[in-house]
C-alpha cells in the first residue's frame, strides 16, 4: 500500500460571480434576517446547506415567497419575474452574475432590434430560461450543432451562448449557423458570451488530465459547469470520477494509480475541495 501524489488544477472552485452572489446574500441575511432566494443561489448542496444555517432558503416560485424581500440567484431570471415581484410589493435583491446580466442585455437588445435571437445552451437550464425570458420568450434554444439545420431562416440573426458552454462546441454551432443563415440574412451577430472563468477551469482541467492517472472532479451533480469539466477530462481518456464531497471517494478507484488530479466546478466552495484533497492525500492505495 502507498499514497498517491495529488495534483491540483491551476484554476478551480468558486468563480467571481458565485463568490460575489454568496457574500451579497449572506450580508443581506445578516442585516435583514431570514431571506428567500428564487431558485438555488448556486448549484451546490453544501453551499445551500450553509446558507440555510444563516436563514437563507430557496423557493421555486414567487408564490412561495413569505417575506418582503427575495434574492434573484446568480443564474438570473426573466425580466417578467422581476417585474412581477415588484408588482407584488416584494423587494428584489438581484445577485445575477454581471456576465449573465450582459447576455440578458444583449439578447434583449437584439430582440428589440428585430433579430431572431438564438441561445446556444442546455434547454431547461435556469440561466438559459432566464435569457430566453429577456426576449419575451422568442429566442430559440439550440443545444447541439446539428439543431442549427432546423432554424428558421431570418433576415437578422444573433447568437449568444450560455456562460458554461465549451468554446469548441460554440465554434461548431457558429460555423453551421453561418452556413445556414448567411445566404438569406442581411446581418448576423455573434457574441462570445462564454465566461472566462469557465474557459480557464476547462483548460486547466484538460491540462491536468494529461499528466495524471486519474481525475476527481468536485461539485454538485446538478452543476452544469462541473459536469462539463468531468466530460472534458473523460474525453482525454483519463478515468474520471465526479463527486459532491469527500464521503463519495472510493479507494478502489485509485488502485495502481500514482497521481490523481483534482479540479472543481465554479460553484464548489473551498472547504469542500480541501476535504477531498485531504482525504486523497491520506488515502492508502493498492500497488
Ligand atoms: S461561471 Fe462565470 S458567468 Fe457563471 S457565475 Fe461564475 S463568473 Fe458568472
Amino acid at each position: 500500500m502507498r499514497r498517491m501524489q495529488v495534483k491540483l488544477a491551476k484554476e478551480m472552485g468558486f468563480c467571481f460571480g458565485v463568490r460575489r452572489g454568496v457574500s451579497q446574500v449572506e450580508r443581506a441575511a445578516q442585516e435583514r434576517g431570514p431571506l428567500q432566494t428564487l431558485g438555488s443561489l448556486v448549484h451546490n448542496q453544501q453551499v445551500v446547506d450553509r446558507l440555510g444555517e444563516s436563514g437563507v432558503k430557496a423557493v421555486h416560485d414567487l408564490d412561495e415567497v413569505k417575506g418582503e424581500t427575495v434574492a434573484i440567484a446568480t443564474h438570473g431570471v426573466a425580466r417578467e419575474v422581476i417585474e412581477e415581484a415588484k408588482a407584488r410589493g416584494i423587494e428584489v435583491i438581484d445577485v445575477t452574475c454581471p456576465y449573465v446580466k450582459l447576455i440578458q442585455e444583449k439578447a434583449r437588445q437584439m430582440h428589440e432590434a428585430g433579430f431572431q435571437v438564438v441561445v446556444f445552451g442546455d434547454r431547461g437550464h435556469t440561466e438559459v430560461i432566464g435569457i430566453v425570458g429577456w426576449t419575451k420568450g422568442r429566442a430559440i434554444v439550440v443545444s447541439a450543432p446539428e439543431e442549427i439545420s432546423a432554424l428558421p431562416r431570418a433576415k437578422k440573426v444573433g447568437i449568444v451562448a450560455q456562460t458554461t458552454q465549451s468554446i469548441d462546441a460554440y465554434e461548431k454551432v457558429i460555423s453551421r449557423l453561418v452556413a445556414r443563415c448567411l445566404p438569406r440574412s442581411i446581418e448576423l451577430r455573434i457574441h462570445n458570451t462564454i465566461c472566462n472563468a469557465t474557459a480557464l477551469r476547462q483548460s486547466a482541467a484538460v491540462k491536468l488530465a494529461d499528466s495524471v492517472d486519474v481525475m476527481v472532479v468536485v461539485g454538485g451533480k446538478n452543476s452544469a459547469n462541473t459536469r462539463r469539466l468531468a466530460e472534458l477530462c473523460q474525453a482525454k481518456g483519463v478515468p474520471t470520477h465526479h463527486v459532491e464531497d469527500a464521503g463519495e471517494l472510493q479507494t478502489s478507484w485509485f488502485a495502481a494509480c500514482n497521481t490523481v488530479g483534482v479540479t472543481a466546478g465554479a460553484s464548489t466552495p473551498d472547504w469542500v475541495i480541501d476535504e477531498v484533497v485531504k482525504r486523497l492525500e491520506a488515502m492508502e492505495v493498492a500497488d
